[in-house]
């Protein structure tokens, strides 16, 4: 496909260039397409690979008012700028289905999303995992009093929704409250909300029993939007989390997407090729049901929520310093996180990402830090808690997963990332790397899945996700 002998690391950058170019694929008709116009840009002689997952081809494509406005093998006419594309690949803009840049992308410090238009992205999804802005309109309008790098599109955060109605306690809704929240869901949609998210490991979200997320989402199908969750489990419950994802789909008819789709731990491994053939089964009958990757074995989250149990959780870091606190529950929380720590290696698979008051630790796994201070890795799980708790990589997926799920063609590919400026902590590399990683390492490099079908993944399929037909 490069003909021209570039390396490797070359052509990714130059096609990454590239494909901010291309807002949308709307050819004009063949007859207006042979009337000579000066366009504003014309890129010549690329490898255009569309997003639909069809071979690429040579040819050129004429841009005027950013919009592209023909493509064919040869265009004639004339234009300000010609950029020479032989041996250059020319995709669409890629648009990140799972972004958590909901702060960052009204920072001025971030807004500009430089980590993502370096990686192809033209457009973001925010609102994920259930935590976000509530107020659709009004973020929307902060956005655009001074603009964003990418276009920006919002989900219905059911999580931060629950907690502004209700607050984060672990309790059913009132009959008054669940109206309020459909309230603002309905708000939300109109104000211009592409569907919602649940985040079901988070507190408060995951204090949701399953019918309350069919009311809420009753509400988001009216409007056509999408389901998206971060189900309640991604290890060796899986199967009965994506269940539940299913169900909330079916009962409020509206399409289900598993966000950042995975089985994590050493005990889990395998579980999500079953839950693949399980959403298989559930398409052949007729329910949309896609999902998202990011290509790597790592996830990220909070070192609280990977170690601790959600009911401890509840209502925020001082209640869980006061169960930690008090006899009857101090035990039960301490033995949990024993076992989780167990589980992931002895806490050599955790490594700090963020942490404020031990900028040395940053970067190091639990077993070393505990090494270091001649402690053992639950007291400085318990000194971290205690403080102000941290971001953490953990290591818990299995390759062999990672590939397959992404040959898939219902998986795009979604960074689960943010808007980030250098600094001093070291967080999860698909903030930087998940576009160029999964064309360059995996299609390129590693020839897991064509290069066509890596493209897709992340512009056709997603924007065939959130029904989006004009912007990439
Ligand atoms: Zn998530």
């Amino acid at each position: 496909m490069f003909t021209k002998g570039f390396n490797r690391m070359r052509q990714l950058r130059l096609m990454i260039c590239l494909c901010l170019f291309l807002l949308s694929f709307r050819p004009l008709d063949s007859a207006s397409a042979q009337k000579p116009e000066p366009f504003d840009l014309i890129l010549k002689g690329g490898t255009i690979i569309d997003g639909t997952g069809q071979p690429g081809f040579t040819g050129d494509i004429a841009i005027k008012n950013d919009r592209i406005v023909q493509i064919s093998p040869e265009i004639k006419g004339t234009a300000d700028q010609t950029i020479q594309c032989s041996g250059l690949m020319i995709t669409p803009g890629f648009i990140d289905l799972h972004n958590h840049s909901d702060r960052q992308i009204v920072s001025p410090l971030t807004r500009a999303n430089m980590n993502f238009i370096t990686q192809g992205c033209t457009t973001i999804v925010t609102g994920n995992c259930g935590s976000g802005p509530v107020d659709t309109g009004e973020y929307y309008r902060q956005i655009d009093v001074s603009g964003s790098g990418t276009n920006v599109m919002h989900l219905i955060p059911q999580g931060s929704l629950r907690d502004h109605v209700m607050g984060s306690g672990q309790r059913k809704p009132t009959p008054e409250e669940l109206n309020k929240m459909k309230q603002l869901a309905e708000k939300a949609m109109q104000d211009g909300a592409w569907g919602m998210s649940t985040g079901l490991i988070y507190v408060p979200s995951s204090y949701a029993e399953t019918d309350e997320l069919i009311e809420l989402a009753r509400v988001v199908s009216r409007h056509q939007g999408i389901y998206a969750s971060h189900i309640r489990n991604e290890s060796t419950e899986l199967l009965a989390a994506v269940n539940e994802a299913l169900k909330i789909g079916q009962e409020a008819k509206l399409p289900v997407h598993i966000s950042h789709f995975k089985s994590t731990g050493q005990d889990a491994w395998g579980l999500v090729i079953r839950a693949a053939r399980m959403i298989d089964e559930a398409r052949k009958q007729g329910q949309i049901v896609t999902a998202d990757q990011y290509p790597y074995i790592a996830s990220s989250t909070s070192l609280g929520a990977t170690l601790i149990p959600a009911w401890a959780r509840a209502g925020g870091d001082k209640e869980l310093i006061q169960r930690l606190d008090a006899p009857e529950t101090s035990q039960k929380i301490i033995s949990y996180i024993k076992n989780s720590i167990e589980k992931r290696n002895g806490g050599k698979a955790i490594r700090i990402a963020r942490y404020a008051p031990r900028p040395d630790w940053v970067g190091k796994n639990l077993q070393q830090i505990a090494d270091a201070e001649q402690k053992s890795v639950l007291d400085i799980v318990l000194e971290i808690t205690r403080q102000e708790g941290a971001s953490v990589v953990n290591f818990g997926m299995n390759e062999d997963d990672v590939r397959q799920i992404m040959q898939i063609d219902w998986v795009a590919t979604a960074s689960d990332g943010r808007a980030y400026l250098p600094g001093s902590d070291r967080p999860h590399p698909r903030n930087y790397g998940t576009f160029p990683r999964k064309l360059g390492y995996y299609a390129i490099q590693e020839k897991v899945i064509p290069l066509e079908h890596a493209v897709r993944s992340a512009s056709g399929l997603p924007a065939d996700i959130l029904g989006l037909t004009d912007r990439g």
